[in-house]
């Protein structure tokens, strides 16, 4: 039977776990709500709920098992810890260290455990099984309620020193815009983020909701939608070139609720990145659409079997 390694992917709004072969084969899963729970032991109640559930399947006499974690971030993968903006009771929250001795505890060996941030996950599953799976650099970008990224360079991800390298959405596209969440100016997130987008409609008298009535209303022709739209991937074309330019990729695969309305994000997207992306070596990169559904978890997997196994 081929090794199968523990993936846990840790979002605002979901938790799922799963054991993963080294085809990417799901073999067992489990998938809880994330509490919104201000106590940190309670956010991570059906974290332990869902590993236990899934190691019940683990043969109990294998070797040490290697886990993936990909968490919400800021994360600190030296330290072993996440601080993830949406999960408020998780500050340097030491994911690593409660997981190893959590999976140590049921299978009677202490794991191999690697952490890494969702945008980095994200990019390593679909670099293994889906629209990078044919190219040895790429960035995925992640564009929903927030833009994150994260580089493959080689087929290794590249962390960074903290392990946030890539943070797409917070590298400023206007040195001369509004102040940002983060405190930096005119960041990518402020124009291309749903909420983002869905705020500036609304200021322009667009009356929907969503980013998904948004994207709608702009394939319909709607000149609000389509004109903040128009605005939004204008700034991620600037940092995605901004991105290429710097690391010398070509492979850019966007995923995320936002993206999955189409042609209405994509054309003007790949329209304004021939303004930016200009340079001899950056002229030809290409954007394609992320393939996944849980491209997370299985980049946790990604990840994990990327470790050393324990000598
Ligand atoms: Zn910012």
């Amino acid at each position: 039977m081929s090794e199968q390694v523990l993936a846990v992917d840790i979002g605002g709004t979901k938790i799922a776990v799963a054991l993963v072969d080294d085809q990417g084969a799901v073999r067992t899963d489990a998938v809880r709500p994330t509490p919104r729970s201000t106590d940190a032991d309670e956010v991570y109640a059906p974290a332990a709920a869902a590993i236990r559930e899934v190691l019940a399947d683990h043969p109990a006499d294998s070797p040490a098992l290697r886990v993936g974690i990909g968490s919400a971030g800021p994360v600190d993968t030296p330290a072993g810890t996440v601080s993830p903006v949406n999960i408020g009771a998780w500050r340097d929250f030491p994911v690593v260290e409660r997981v190893a001795t959590l999976v140590a505890e049921v299978t009677g060996v202490r794991p191999v455990v690697g952490l890494a941030g969702d945008g980095h996950c994200f990019a390593l599953g679909e670099h293994w099984l889906g629209a990078g799976r044919d190219v040895d650099t790429m960035v995925g970008l992640v564009v929903s309620t927030g833009v994150g990224g994260g580089a493959v360079i080689d087929n290794r991800l590249f962390a960074g020193t903290s392990g946030n390298a890539v943070h797409l959405g917070h590298i400023s596209v206007n040195a001369w815009g509004p102040r940002c969440v983060c405190g930096c100016h005119g960041c990518t997130e402020m124009y291309a983020r749903g909420p983002a987008m869905v705020a500036a409609a609304q200021e322009r008298g667009w009356v929907g909701e969503d980013a998904k009535a948004l994207t709608a209303d702009a394939r319909a022709g709607d000149p609000v939608a389509r004109e903040v739209i128009e605005i939004g991937m204008r700034a991620l074309a600037a940092a995605i070139a901004t991105t290429a330019t710097e690391l010398d990729v070509r492979t850019f695969v966007v995923g995320g609720g936002v993206s999955r309305a189409g042609e209405v994000i994509f054309e003007p997207l790949r329209r304004h990145l021939q303004e930016f992306a200009v340079l001899d070596y950056v002229v030809d990169l290409e954007v394609r659409t992320a393939v996944l559904a849980n491209a997370g978890l299985l980049g946790a997997a990604a990840l994990a079997f990327s470790l050393s196994p324990a000598s």
